[in-house]
């Protein structure tokens, strides 16, 4: 090991902590409206920070005070000296009119009161008494009513800064009363920089390529980059590789799960299972392991559904190309299919003593389920348009779990609701139907946008007799269930009402 450790150590985050409006990375917004309101004389009385860990919620509203109190203004201004005492004691948490308060810690409502109480008092030696009261959302109900009055009716010489990771656990009312400044994550790109940036300072000699996995790493917190970047240092000194760097940090959990779908959607079930091993081993417990799955699946369709850019998916910024590619190769019934297999899964694995079987049968699920097309795709092969298993299509189609999709060669498993109710085939051509109206059969190209919801069961009017299930086999679309599907025939339903009746079939388990 090299010189790093000998000089005298402060982690990276304090270190390189944002001292000014400038300095702060990724909240351009937010950094323009605060400075507008200092500079116009119009701070308001209470703000919430919210946003995920390390993204500057601390550091702004730090800054936030030292630019209302700094001593070596005539008022607040937008650029604190960094100099003045009460600057300096701003910066290092402990001055005495701008308290720091975790409310991880004090919960309670006597933590407030006591607030209340010293609230009035005027500040010792600048203009505002500053609350910053961190992870505020942990607050006692009576410790949030408590608050309310104060913000209610706040003495002019008081600000309120509030700083959450969970904006939606804070109380409407107090919402009501504060500005709210949404932090968002920062891009990869800008916390690469901020590394070079800090490498530099640091005279250590590192990779771009090592920087960029640590920002990826990540996942848009500045302070869990610079965690990192420490951790690198404490083993690479002064020289900063990527392979170190991957040596250090095994993928993280959504490169993995990238790599498991991609898996699933080459139908490679043994694939699948090596990447969710690695995954799985990475010691999550198995429903957490679901859950962050699911997450994902999520994030694909939400991708696939409104757009690769959407904000509604949560997709982490270093990942997001490669998860757009991913949405567009499954259509959307197939995310809902995982999620409702993953789901299912989530809930199977916290009461059972073989969770990991669970795991490895729900992935070969879902490996299998992308070998087999719709019933749509299905038909159509059968319609000569494609061979069928020869990758028909690479999405497997939501189904409910009455209706998997299965083998040719496979048992028996068409249900009822795959096949239409006969008795609607004549009246209602449709969507894509090569028949009109009278048509008595459908092309089997058409079948799928027919399928009715109810059983056909409701449809059945009278026993099967041997010419019946004769007539039913002769009929194109029975034909290419049984063959492509494996059904068989069980229910006959004749339609007298047709002009031309057909005997029908629905197929059963
Ligand atoms: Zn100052």
């Amino acid at each position: 090991m090299d010189g790093y450790w000998r000089m005298s150590y402060m982690v990276l985050a304090r270190k390189f902590r944002s001292q000014t409006f400038d300095e702060v990375i990724g909240q351009g917004p937010i950094t323009t409206t605060l400075r507008h309101a200092i500079e116009q004389d119009r701070v308001h009385h209470g703000y919430l920070f919210t946003g995920t860990r390390g993204v500057g919620k601390t550091s702004m509203a730090r800054i936030l005070a030292k630019a209302l109190n700094c001593l070596s203004s005539e008022g607040p201004t937008a650029t604190p000296c960094n100099t003045c005492e009460s600057c300096v004691a701003v910066a290092r948490g402990d001055d005495i009119d701008v308290v720091e308060i975790d409310a991880a810690s004090n919960t309670g409502v006597d933590n407030i009161r006591e607030l209340r109480s010293n609230a009035v008092y005027r500040p010792a030696r600048a203009r505002f008494k500053i609350y910053i009261i961190d992870e505020v959302h942990m607050l006692s109900t009576g410790a949030f009513n408590a608050l309310l009055k104060t913000l209610e009716e706040p003495p002019d010489h008081v600000k309120f800064i509030f700083a959450t990771t969970e904006a939606q656990k804070v109380p409407a009312t107090i919402m009501s009363r504060v500005q709210r400044f949404d932090f968002k994550s920062i891009l990869p790109g800008e916390i690469t920089e901020q590394l070079a940036m800090i490498c530099r300072e640091e005279k250590v000699d590192a990779e771009e390529a090592a920087l960029k996995r640590l920002a990826r790493l990540a996942n848009g917190s500045m302070r869990d980059a610079l965690s990192l970047l420490d951790q690198v240092l404490s083993m690479a000194g002064k020289k900063v590789s990527a392979d170190i760097v991957n040596e250090l940090f095994p993928a993280a959990h959504d490169e993995l799960f990238a790599a498991l779908i991609d898996k699933l959607a080459a139908s490679d079930a043994r694939g699948a299972l090596e990447i969710a091993d690695q995954s799985v081993g990475q010691g999550y417990a198995l429903d957490y392991w679901c859950t962050l799955f699911i997450n994902q699946v999520r994030d694909l369709m939400m991708m696939r559904v409104c757009g690769a850019e959407t904000d509604l998916a949560d997709a982490p910024a270093g990942l997001r190309d490669r998860l757009a590619e991913q949405s567009r190769q499954f259509d959307a019934g197939a995310f809902v299919y995982m999620i409702t297999v993953l789901e299912e899964l989530r809930r199977s694995v916290k009461s059972s003593g073989s969770g990991r079987a669970l795991v490895d049968a729900a992935i070969i699920r879902l490996a299998e389920a992308s070998k087999f097309s719709s019933i749509e795709s299905l038909l159509q092969c059968v319609d000569g348009a494609a061979a069928p298993g020869g990758g028909v299509s690479r999405r497997p189609v939501a189904a409910p779990k009455s209706a998997p999709r299965v083998k040719k060669n496979a048992p028996p498993v068409v249900t009822a609701e795959d096949e239409a109710r006969p008795d609607e085939r004549p009246s209602r051509p449709t969507r894509g139907s090569a028949g009109g109206p009278g048509t008595p059969v459908r092309t089997p190209s058409a079948a799928p946008a027919a399928v009715q919801q109810e059983p056909v069961s409701a449809s059945i009017g009278r026993r099967m007799t041997q010419a019946d299930l004769k007539a039913a086999h002769a009929e194109p679309l029975v034909k290419a269930a049984i063959d492509v599907l494996g059904g068989q025939v069980v229910h006959v339903h004749r339609d007298d009402s047709a002009a031309k009746p057909p005997e029908t079939a629905a197929i059963d388990d």
